[in-house]
Formats: structure tokens, C-alpha cells, sequence
């Protein structure tokens, strides 16, 4: 790459398209495709373009619409052109260009760079057999670009469905310049006769992309590896409409966490432990977008050796091509947990709460608008901030303040017994904790702690072991928030109530026989 095109492709304001086909639910692979796209339009202050191709009706998913939508909101990458918001090249759903496609194969078979094909499934299976059968490389051997008017006459009297094949220059060679990895050069004869359109009248995605990065102006092709292949072929068929085809940028491909393979588009195991592959999973397990933007734009790309948090406005204005890495790129799972930890603890407090409560009024069984004026999580929302790397970590540590005394469930009798005690002085410790509940004037988590001190100091009981039968007592568990703390979320009689649950369920486990 010389430094004037290096230049132009990095400042001039470019025109990108993400073309997902929506034959299925969007993985990482994609939104990073997106990521990246976006990243560049942004950059150079250019134009993103969402462009749904669904020329493989067969395949359509019609859940794959709106789980495109919602990632790429998600992720907070906008487009200015394309699905829903339209723009000046639409439309911008293929399967609603028929008549375009249609319009340019036509022209191809009128310049001798198409023809008709009359083959039927059956002879084409009955093709490959043969190929087969004599050792011969199997796929179209081209037999209909031979074909007289006569019989292309008859066949068409027939009433013989027919598709539309690019007739591939026998001779020479191909030269492709992907912007990452220089020139490719192949073969033309080692490039089948593709189908262009088929016999329904739909264009393949070989014409079909051809036809739209064209009209739609796009300046740059930006999309997975896997695409690299086909590149020689829509050369051709640039070439052959004479058109200029867009600079183009394959993106690394993604590989699994050990490095070996083409990332799994389901479950990711690294150390034992189970990733999320699909963007709405990664959703649904409680990454924060920030997080993700982090982790994503680093895969490929890396914003600076030294820096690992940076901002999206950061990103835009560094994102450069001649950074993306082209050799393949495992995902660095093990630092997206760790991520999303400092990025739930960049938040304020009253933006976490925001976060979590679709989260925990799904775990919880409680209404959004409920939670989001419930005083408790005013109070425990700041407590478990440190604590949590996942937003649906916060359910189980939070839960027994949103569940009346008696639902508690108290798994062992044994975690209201402090260290070293016995169920008996752990009953004389709630009961002597009810009482300085009771006669605080006022309930603050100073005031509780200060006096919950002094009676341990009294009792001669160390502070542990004092206050384990009240965080057994009023959470159920083990381990919760910082006690004095998280108990004020509750009022007094509340408390008080849990405080004597616990101590019949104490009384109850000292008369049961040992
Ligand atoms: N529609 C293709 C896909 O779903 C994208 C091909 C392209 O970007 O040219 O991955």
C-alpha cells in the first residue's frame, strides 16, 4: 500500500456497508464485522450502511431481523443509511431489488459475460455423479455457454426454467488488492461459471453484492475472511459491467480462545469455564455494552499496547486500517469479565441501578417500574458494585431483601451459628441484637455497628462470631453485602422479624436429638 492511498483510506469520508445475511442469529464474529465497519465510518466522518441480504429466501430467519437491530443498538452502532431509516440508494433489503438485478443480468448475457443455463437439478446431480465416476473435479463443466440459438430456441419452447451463469474468462488471471494483504492472484479458468440469478428470477449473493456496493457507492467492502474467495469472481463481474470495484478490507478471522480453529458460533469453553458465543446471550448473561466495545475493538485491532480501557470517542479517533491485524485473532475471554468489572464500576451508582433492573426484575419476579422506585435498591445498589463482574451476579446477592421474613429459606441452621459458638449463645446473641435494634432512636448503619460492637466486647465474643447469626438470620446466606449496610435496606420491624425467625429456627435445631 503506498502512504497517498493509506492516507485517502483513513481520512477521506468513506462509505461502508454491513451486510448481514439474516439466516440466523448474530455471534461475535459479526458484531465485530459491524464494530469495525462503524468504527471506520466514524473515523473518517463518512457513512455506515445496513444492507439485509436475503437472497437465500430458503435460509431466511425471521427472528434474525430484529436481532440484528438490537446487537448493533446494543452495541451503540448507529447507521445513517439502510434497514429502517432508508436513504438515497434504497432499498437497502435485497430481496426488494429483483428487478435491478435482473436489469444487469440481462446486460451481462447481451455483452457475452452471461448466459442461460437449462440444466435441471437432476441432470446437474446426474453431472457430478459422472465427474465423479471418472476422477474428475466435480462442479458445472460450463456445457450451456456452449450452446447454439437453436437449442437454447428449443429449450426455451420447452418451457425449461433456466438460470443466469457468468461466463469466467477461460484465459489469464486475476489480480485482487485486499487493503490488508496485498494482491491475490488466481486463475481465471479455476473459477466456476457461477450462478448470477436464479431460476425464480433472485440474484445469488455474487451479483447481488456486486450490483448494490456498486450503486449504493460504497468505497470500501469491509467483511469477514471468509469472503476473500469470492473476491476474484466479483472482480470479474466488476469488471465485465465496467465498474470499478471498492477498496477491500477482510478482517481477520476469529478464532477459539486456544487459538486452534474458527470460533465456535455456540459455547466458547476457556479454563472450564462457558462463554457466550451469540450477541444476545452475551446480552442476556449481563455484559455491559461498554465492556463489549472494549473487548471487540481489540480483536484485530488494538488501541495501544499500554492502555487497555479507552473510550469510544478514543477508538473513533485513533481507528486506523493499517492497524487491523490480518493474521487470524483469538478472543481474549479471559479479560472480558474483568472488563465489564471496571465498566459496571465506572458507572454511578444511579446508572447501575438503570442496568440492573431489567436483570433483577427477571430473576426476582418483580415489575421494572416497582424496582425503580423501591428504596432497598437504593440502598444495596452501591454495595454490590465492587462486587459484581456480571449484571445478573447481582440477583443472588440482593434477593433476600425483596422476599418477606417468612420466605426466607434457611438452608442450614448451622450458618446462624457464629465460630466457635453453639446455638444457644447464638440465640443469646440475636435476642440481645433485637433488643439494641429496638431501642436505637434511629436505624443507621453506624449506629448498629458501633452498638453490635460493644455488646460482642461485652459478651467477649469476637466480632465475627457475633455478627454471623444476624447475616444468617435476615439474608439466608452465607455470604451478602456489607451487613450493617445492606440491613438497613430493610426497616426495623422487618429486621426484627428475621431476627426472630432466626432464633426459633435456632431454638428448633438445639431440641432436635443429635
Ligand atoms: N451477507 C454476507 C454475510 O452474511 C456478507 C457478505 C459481504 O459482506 O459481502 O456474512
Amino acid at each position: 500500500m503506498d502512504s497517498q492511498q493509506q492516507h485517502d483510506s483513513n481520512n477521506l469520508p468513506v462509505r461502508v456497508r454491513f451486510a448481514p445475511s439474516p439466516t440466523g442469529v448474530l455471534h461475535l464474529g459479526g458484531l465485530r464485522t459491524a464494530l469495525f465497519c462503524w468504527l471506520f465510518a466514524r473515523h473518517t466522518g463518512g457513512n455506515l450502511i445496513l444492507r439485509i441480504e436475503d437472497t437465500d429466501q430458503k435460509r431466511f430467519d425471521p427472528q434474525s431481523l430484529d436481532d440484528i437491530r438490537r446487537s448493533l443498538q446494543w452495541l451503540g452502532l448507529d447507521w445513517d443509511e439502510g434497514l429502517d431509516v432508508g436513504g438515497a440508494y434504497g432499498p437497502y433489503v435485497q430481496s426488494q431489488r429483483k428487478d435491478l438485478y435482473q436489469k444487469y443480468a440481462e446486460q451481462l448475457i447481451a455483452s457475452g459475460h452471461a448466459y442461460r443455463s437449462y440444466m435441471t437439478a437432476e441432470e446437474l446431480t446426474a453431472m457430478r455423479a459422472e465427474q465423479k465416476e471418472k476422477g474428475l473435479s466435480q462442479g458445472y463443466d460450463r456445457r450451456d455457454r456452449y450452446l447454439t440459438d437453436e437449442q437454447r430456441a428449443a429449450y426455451e419452447a420447452e418451457g425449461r426454467p433456466s438460470v443466469v451463469r457468468f461466463a469466467v474468462p477461460l484465459e489469464g488471471t486475476t489480480v485482487v488488492n485486499d487493503l490488508l494483504r496485498g494482491d491475490i492472484e488466481v486463475e481465471n479458468g479455476s473459477i466456476p461459471d457461477h450462478v448470477l440469478l436464479k431460476s425464480d428470477g433472485m440474484a445469488t449473493y455474487h451479483l447481488a453484492v456486486v450490483v448494490d456496493d456498486h450503486l449504493m457507492k460504497i468505497s470500501h467492502v469491509m467483511r469477514g475472511q471468509e469472503w476473500l474467495p469470492s473476491a476474484p469472481l466479483h472482480k470479474l463481474i466488476y469488471d465485465a459491467l465496467g465498474w470499478e470495484m471498492p477498496v477491500l478490507v477482510h478482517l481477520p478471522v476469529i478464532l477459539n480462545p486456544n487459538g486452534k480453529g474458527k470460533m465456535s458460533k455456540r459455547k466458547v469453553v476457556v479454563d472450564g469455564r462457558e462463554y457466550p458465543a451469540l450477541v444476545h446471550e452475551i446480552i442476556e448473561a449481563g455484559y455491559l455494552p461498554e465492556a463489549m466495545f472494549n473487548f471487540l475493538t481489540n480483536v484485530g485491532w488494538n488501541y495501544d499496547a499500554e492502555q487497555e480501557i479507552f473510550t469510544r470517542e478514543e477508538a473513533v479517533a485513533r481507528f486506523n486500517i493499517e492497524g487491523i491485524n490480518p493474521a487470524p485473532a483469538a478472543l481474549p475471554y479471559d479479560k472480558l469479565n474483568w472488563l465489564n468489572g471496571i465498566y459496571i464500576r465506572q458507572l454511578t451508582p444511579e446508572a447501575l441501578k438503570e442496568r440492573l433492573i431489567p436483570f433483577l426484575a427477571d430473576a426476582l419476579h418483580l415489575e421494572e417500574e416497582t424496582l425503580r422506585t423501591d428504596s432497598r435498591l437504593e440502598v444495596l445498589v452501591p454495595l454490590i458494585q465492587e462486587r459484581i463482574k456480571l449484571l445478573t451476579e447481582a440477583a443472588s446477592l440482593i434477593d433476600w431483601a425483596f422476599v418477606d421474613a417468612d420466605e426466607i429459606v434457611y438452608a442450614d441452621p448451622k450458618l446462624l451459628i457464629g465460630r466457635k459458638l453453639d446455638a444457644e449463645q447464638s440465640v443469646h446473641i440475636l435476642e440481645t441484637g433485637a433488643e439494641i435494634i429496638r431501642d436505637l432512636p434511629s436505624l443507621t448503619s453506624d449506629a448498629l455497628e458501633s452498638a453490635f460492637r460493644q455488646a460482642a466486647a461485652d459478651m467477649d465474643v469476637k466480632i465475627g462470631s457475633f455478627f454471623a447469626p444476624f447475616r444468617g438470620a435476615i439474608t439466608g446466606k452465607k455470604v451478602s453485602p456489607p451487613l450493617f449496610e445492606s440491613m438497613v435496606a430493610l426497616d426495623r420491624d422487618e429486621i426484627l422479624r428475621r431476627i426472630e425467625n432466626g432464633v426459633a429456627l435456632l431454638k428448633e435445631y438445639q431440641s432436635e436429638p443429635a
